[in-house]
């Protein structure tokens, strides 16, 4: 018999652990960076060199794949993993973030939210229900319950309705994954913390979530802008809210410094479109931070994009080639800098996984702060 799902935790530094997710479809190591590929894809990457990077989950989004091509088409086809050709875990997301972001003519209710598509203008209605059903009809391997993600500045009292409602769709997204016959049987649901930046109503959602039950808990409400400050301050009593024993995950999160900080505060599992947007957009992540390869000052560089780096990218191609190919706006460009950017978060969560291990994550993020933010000790 293989786990549905189970999470070993194998050492502890401070607030951060490191362990292992293990489900039917593969193990996750924690901490883990879960590449998104938004429509069945992660942008400008073939599956094959997704995992070559070190990935061991990648993201996919209800929002868009429900619109196109279609959760039932996606199912009769064999679902997800097979359409798009990835055979290890994928989590998906509840669409309820981007339905309040992307689509147009809103209408939230009790019972869901009504919109219309953002790509043909079609009338849709997502309710807790129909979004487990989505994401089931994709063979999601970790489900995501259905929320609402108000923004962070507005008023408390706006705040703690929402996420009052957001604990009931908690709730109906629990039972209607229980529902799902043989897929509840081997996957995976997480609930989601809500209460912005409020230490009590933050509490106040962990505590109803835990009284569900779920396998994993995710925080959410955050990276909504913000700001980093804020956000770690928060994440100083969230994670600490939710069960030790759980993988704690932070949605939509981050910069390679927000990745570091958040590991430090107790998060196991990230998921940021930041390093496949960035690498289309001609900037690379390296020890050192990020640089822009448009810069002029790369036209001669035969330097590697990171001399530490260990990707394919790095070991073949120079600054001086790939600014050329982003300036020249060539599609070999953004796949060489997406396979560099997530290689390099994939080598960050391994090296803070063996910072844990060995009981010096402390100083290792003394020293990534120190590289990576030029802020000596
Ligand atoms: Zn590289």
């Amino acid at each position: 018999m293989t786990t549905r799902f189970a999470f070993d935790i194998h050492a502890r530094d401070g607030a951060a652990r490191t362990g292992t997710i293990s489900m039917m479809r593969g193990d996750i190591r924690t901490p883990a960076f879960m590449p998104v590929g938004t429509a069945a894809t992660v942008k400008a990457m073939k599956p094959e060199t997704v995992r070559k990077t070190g990935a061991d989950i990648i993201l996919g989004n209800t929002y868009h794949l429900m619109l196109r091509p279609g959760a039932e088409r996606v199912a009769k086809l064999g679902g997800l993993h097979k359409f798009m050709n990835w055979h290890r875990p994928i989590l998906t997301d509840s669409g309820g973030y981007q339905v309040m972001s992307l689509s147009d003519l809103r209408k939230l209710t009790e019972k869901g939210v009504e919109f219309r598509s953002h790509i043909d203008g079609s009338k849709h209605m997502l309710t807790p229900e129909r979004s487990m059903e989505i994401q089931r009809l994709l063979g999601s391997d970790i489900v995501m319950a259905f929320d609402e993600c108000p923004r962070a500045d507005r008023p408390r009292d706006e705040i703690a309705a929402s996420m009052e409602m957001s604990m009931r769709w908690a709730k109906r997204s629990r039972d209607g994954f229980d529902a799902g016959g043989e897929h509840a049987e081997r996957s995976a649901l997480f609930g989601i913390q809500q209460g912005a930046l409020d230490e009590e109503l933050r509490k106040i959602s962990a505590d109803k979530l835990t009284d569900i039950g779920f396998d994993g808990y995710a925080i959410g409400g955050l990276a909504v802008g913000e700001g980093q400050e804020a956000m770690f301050a928060t994440l100083d009593f969230a994670p600490g809210q939710l069960p030790e024993d759980r993988p704690r995950y932070l949605m939509g999160v981050g910069k390679p410094d927000d990745l570091v900080g958040a590991v430090e505060r107790g998060v196991d599992m990230f998921d940021c479109v930041l390093p496949s947007r960035s690498g289309r957009n001609g900037q690379a992540f390296t020890w050192n931070g990020p640089i822009n390869l448009r810069n002029a000052r790369f036209a001669e560089d035969q330097e590697p994009l990171d001399s530490r780096c260990k990707c394919d990218t790095c070991g073949t191609y120079s600054r001086a080639y790939l600014h050329h190919l982003v300036k020249s706006q060539e599609i070999l460009g953004a796949m060489l800098m997406t396979e560099h950017n997530i290689a390099f978060y994939q080598q960050l969560m391994q090296a803070m996984r063996d910072a844990i291990g060995e009981g010096r994550f402390a100083a290792f993020a003394a020293d990534f702060r120190r590289d990576y933010l030029g802020q000596g000790d």
